[in-house]
């Protein structure tokens, strides 16, 4: 990056996962190497060694207090999440340009998928780029140019237009949703939709998108589709977790909904749990930005675990899996030197997550400093 000085090379020792591998490894031009390299300044010598973490779903410039065009206030939220161990970011839609975290090598990476594409009255107001139906393809052929090879559709939302029995309903007829997947497809953009409920995933997943955003309301009988597609579930735990809060704001005008969104919070863990013994692929996301705060990977990891998901697993989801779906490669030779060092295995112990030993992003050493 700009204005930064060659980084010193660098050598580490220690456990790499998954290889589950003891070994010394060298850090050059913010890449890693297996072979030695004079003079390097070593910055571990045992631990465990893995790939910085995933946070699958978090909207930078978008905070609890509204939204964050300012610079300076999107690099907090970038460092918050890089020093809970975030070091790569899937930013879920952003109602703001935040391409300035893509300028500074001290922030995470970051993949966007441009604006939020909703519909007027069903999704958070003044969040999304709202449009109706008939103008969906067109909107997803503007935010696949605008972003970083993913779109974000607004999928299901309470339909207010039924007085007390509105309830969460889906957003888009399904031959429009079909629709804007393929044409995405075609620009070789991947679609992530917002989904809470049950109704909007049949369409969903027959359109073929690529990822469920919280996906809640996934039952039994689509499981076995969601596998054979390959659609991946980023479940939001942590941010499901505010479904009763919700539900008590919505209570009196819209008890249907209320209901709904304590019943989808109530069954979520059992129903991650099922996809996840279906074989569905998930991801750790936060959904910061929103409701919740930035930098809260490592609560989510533990939310996923808590659900009943192996922590080997989870751990796996959170960092190497995560990464090569977004197409960035693991700890191997020549690799973007995007790592963490935890003196204990965080297969098998959550509390190291919380106490890094090194924390390497593009080669250098972020946190803990000195
Ligand atoms: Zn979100």
């Amino acid at each position: 990056m700009t204005g930064q000085s060659r980084p010193p090379a660098l050598h580490l020792r220690g456990v790499f996962l998954p290889q589950e591998q003891e070994r010394d490894a060298w850090i050059v031009d913010g890449r890693l190497s297996f072979t030695p390299v004079p003079d390097a300044e070593t910055i571990a010598d045992r631990g465990w060694i893995i790939p910085g973490f995933v946070d699958a779903h978090c909207h930078i410039g978008l905070s609890p207090s509204g939204h964050e065009p300012d610079p300076d206030g999107q690099a907090k939220q970038a460092i918050l999440d890089r020093d809970a161990g975030a070091l790569l970011l899937r930013d879920a839609g952003s109602p703001v340009d935040n391409r300035s975290v893509q300028a500074r090598a001290d922030l995470p990476r970051l993949v966007r998928a441009g604006r939020h594409i909703a519909r007027p009255k069903r999704y958070i107001r003044d969040l999304g780029v709202e449009v109706e139906p008939a103008d969906l393809v067109a909107e997803v052929e503007r935010q696949a140019a605008a972003g970083d090879g993913w779109v974000k559709i607004a999928a299901d939302w309470i339909d207010r237009t039924q007085g007390e029995r509105s309830d969460l309903a889906p957003v888009w007829p399904d031959e429009i949703l079909a629709a804007a997947v393929a044409r995405a497809h075609e620009l070789g953009v991947r679609v992530a939709a917002h989904v809470f409920g049950e109704d909007a995933l049949p369409g969903l997943i027959a359109a073929g998108l690529d990822s469920i955003e919280h996906g809640c309301g996934i039952t039994a009988d689509l499981l076995d589709e969601v596998v054979r597609r390959g659609i991946a579930v980023v479940p939001t735990l942590i941010n499901i977790d505010t479904f009763p809060m919700i539900a008590a704001q919505g209570a009196e005008k819209y008890p249907t909904y209320s209901a709904h969104m304590r019943a989808l919070h109530a069954t979520s863990r059992e129903r991650i749990r099922s996809a996840y013994e279906a074989g569905v692929q998930l991801f750790v996301g936060t959904d910061a930005g929103g409701l919740l705060q930035h930098g809260l990977v490592r609560e989510e990891i533990t939310a996923l675990v808590q659900a009943g998901l192996p922590q080997p697993e989870v751990i796996a989801q959170a960092s190497w899996r995560a990464r090569q779906w977004l197409g960035f490669a693991g700890l191997v030779e020549g690799a973007e030197a995007d790592l963490i060092v935890y003196d204990s295995d965080p297969r098998v112990d959550l509390a190291t997550l919380y106490e890094p030993r090194r924390i390497v992003l593009r080669g250098r050493v972020v946190s803990p400093i000195g």
